[in-house]
């Protein structure tokens, strides 16, 4: 830098102090502090206007371990008994990840004991017989297709055991826009399309989404400035995923186009709502092997499990 000449430091339009983050939505430079208070507004806000909570609410969170889920945890267990009467547990699913999930499982039950918040841990072994890695090993699965199924299942299976009203899971912004692209990608208009509140009228524990408009940069700046969780290890699966592939792109076409993805989940919002007027809601049914609700004769885990026997 040329002599006499200082360096320009960004500050919070908030309030001055030297800022940390750019929000491009709202077009402003945030401080650490003002970067935490934004985002548990817009958390206590998504819970509000999406009537998320409601008192006598039993909330089970499902808590992996890792940032997001961590981040959602610790924001949930602030702002909850803030404006609602209602209970927060967590639920972690050890899916049996050797090298992974021992870590990932101990800074949860740290971060439940730090909050002093109820901890429910269920595993596959102990729901399916088998761990993610022994499943992968005997059978040429996609290790996350399967993974996301059957921890869909355990987290289900767990939220009724312990009698909750909702699931509350940790997507943010960046993994709402990339389920969308990848929707597109396989050609997927059903699921693109389905409408996620009628789920609840038609059997299924209420899924939330409080992290839905917080992005992963906010929420890596939250969790380091708030000492959520330290540097923990990455899934050995995850390079394999396809939404890894689809990561990259929508990192990079955020980086080039900010807003962008917030802009991919308004505009699947206005479809959704125009498909809304014009499809019929499907009908429901139960699955034929362990009674959860589905669309077609048995649920998707089930039907993999069965699969996974036949070939035995
Ligand atoms: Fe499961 Fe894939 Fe996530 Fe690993 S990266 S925990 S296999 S969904
Ligand atoms: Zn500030």
């Amino acid at each position: 830098m040329p002599a006499g000449k200082k360096e320009c430091i960004p500050t919070c339009d908030n309030c001055g102090d030297p800022a940390i983050f750019f929000d491009p939505g709202l077009q402003r430079h945030l401080c650490e502090r003002h970067l935490c208070l934004g985002l548990e507004h817009r958390v206590t806000r998504a819970l509000t206007r999406h009537n998320m909570v409601s008192d006598g609410d039993r909330i089970a969170v499902g808590l992996s371990g890792g940032k997001d889920s961590s981040v959602l945890l610790s924001v949930l267990s602030l702002v909850i008994p803030e404006h609602w009467d209602a209970e927060i547990i967590a639920v972690t699913v050890d899916e049996g990840i050797a090298g992974y999930r021992e870590e990932t499982i101990q800074s949860a039950v740290s971060l439940t004991q730090q909050l002093g918040i109820p901890h429910h841990i269920v595993s596959f072994q102990s729901l399916f017989g088998t761990t993610l890695d022994s499943l992968l090993i005997a059978h040429p699965l996609r290790a996350c297709t399967a993974c996301g199924i059957l921890r869909k299942k355990a987290l289900s299976d767990a939220a009724r055991e312990i009698a909750a009203t909702s699931i509350a899971t940790g997507h943010n912004l960046d993994d709402a826009a990339q389920s969308v692209l990848m929707n597109y990608f396989r050609g997927d208009f059903e699921r693109l399309l389905r409408d996620s509140s009628s789920r609840e009228e038609r059997g299924f524990i209420r899924r939330i989404k409080p992290l839905h408009e917080v992005n992963e940069k906010e929420i890596t700046l939250y969790s380091m400035i708030k000492g959520i969780t330290g540097l923990l290890p990455e899934c050995p699966y995850a390079t394999t995923a396809f939404r890894a592939e689809v990561r990259t792109l929508q990192a990079a076409i955020e980086y080039h186009y900010p807003g962008a993805s917030r802009r991919i989940i308004t505009g699947q919002e206005s479809l959704n709502e125009q498909a809304k007027k014009t499809i019929r809601p499907g009908t429901v049914s139960y699955c034929a092997s362990c009674g959860d609700p589905c669309s077609g004769p048995v649920c998707q885990a089930c039907g993999l499990l069965a699969g996974l026997n036949k070939r035995d």
